[in-house]
């Protein structure tokens, strides 16, 4: 009879345990193994049936491949998602100064999600890729944060309550998938751990590649997602970090574009130019003295009067109360400030 060093790779799809393990229980309860207390184990070689070797081989193939075209299948539809919600999006957080919009309450939304790294922190204690537990309580408090701060409530339109529903079923999708590689890992080194706790075969150390495939197929998957959840769909709403003064930490109104490319508020370079100080405070280059007017970026200043309506008045008010100080006093009020008195 023709015999083969038996190997393992057991998988457990779903909720659904297969033969397999049944299998690989009545080929261990079948093998020699050493049972004196102290000894060494003494090295068995497992001899099992050529045929019946091979279809177990086959059942194994067969599991792997249905559990990655799982896999791959529920990635195309997450995709598939994530691009209509993102076409959704430019109409529900469309900038305008005459028809509702619910660009504000997204843009808290998403601030939000973003401070909240569901699937991956960039915090120094946590770095990297969270597991299905701590990402669990992440989205959670992510939601809490949303109902405190009473957002949903405060939409007005009524399709962004229903784009909320859609965003928060795309995280829970990720995170039911991630949940179940979890499980299949561990269902894995189990396995293969009791494996060679009855035969001495090393399987664990010669398969670790096995083991180590479940974890990368759910990183590579939320990688994968959450980097088309960022670029795609949280960028129809352009966040205020993206558009910040890197002096005075507010928005960059009527931002000044040095040679060195980088982008001062107008105050700020002012300011610079005032105390004759002459390198950009980023790179030291020597651009600021030579910045004039022309020096205005046009582009970015329409982009931050159209999607920072808010934020641009308050710092043009703030910015022209300054000014105005310095001419008439510290008595100066603002347009905006002073109240019409009907007599
Ligand atoms: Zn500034
Ligand atoms: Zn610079």
């Amino acid at each position: 009879m023709s015999c083969i060093l038996l190997c393992v790779d057991i998988l457990f799809v779903c909720d659904e345990t297969y033969d397999i393990a049944d299998l690989y229980d009545r080929i261990v309860t079948n093998s020699p193994t050493s049972t004196i207390p102290g000894e060494k184990p003494i090295i068995q070689r497992i001899e099992v049936p050529l045929t019946f070797d091979a279809e177990f081989f086959q059942k194994l193939q067969d599991e792997v491949e249905i559990l990655e075209s799982l896999q791959v299948g529920e990635q195309k539809a997450l995709v598939g998602e994530i691009s209509a919600l993102s076409n959704d999006m430019t109409a529900l957080a469309k900038p305008s100064r005459f028809r509702k919009t619910d660009l504000y309450r997204w843009r808290e939304l998403f601030e939000i999600y973003l401070q909240a790294m569901v699937f991956f922190s960039t915090h120094e204690l946590d770095h990297g890729s969270r597991n299905s537990g701590s990402a669990a309580k992440q989205l959670q408090w992510f939601q809490s944060e949303i109902m405190r701060r009473g957002i949903i409530s405060s939409f007005k339109l009524p399709a962004s309550r229903q784009a909320f529903e859609r965003f928060v079923n795309i995280n829970i999708t990720l995170l039911r998938n991630l949940k179940f590689q979890e499980i299949n890992q561990t269902a894995i080194s189990k396995i293969l751990k009791k494996f060679d706790k009855r035969t001495h075969l090393g399987a664990q150390s010669k398969f670790p590649k096995l083991i180590g495939s479940a974890i990368t197929m759910s990183e590579d998957m939320a990688k994968a997602v959450c980097s088309q959840l960022s670029q795609e769909l949280i960028k129809k709403v352009p966040q205020l970090d993206d558009y910040m003064c890197p002096i005075c930490f507010t928005i960059a109104w009527r931002p000044v574009r040095m040679a060195c490319k980088h982008i001062l508020c107008i105050s700020c370079a002012v300011t610079l130019q005032r105390k004759r100080q002459r390198f950009c405070p980023l790179c030291r280059g020597d651009v600021i003295l030579k910045a004039d007017a022309d020096n205005i970026d046009s582009e970015v200043e329409n982009f931050i009067e159209k999607y920072f309506p808010k934020e641009a008045r308050e710092k043009r008010i703030a910015v022209e109360t300054e000014r105005g100080k310095e001419q008439f006093g510290e008595s100066y009020k603002h347009p905006s400030e002073q109240r019409c008195v009907v007599m």
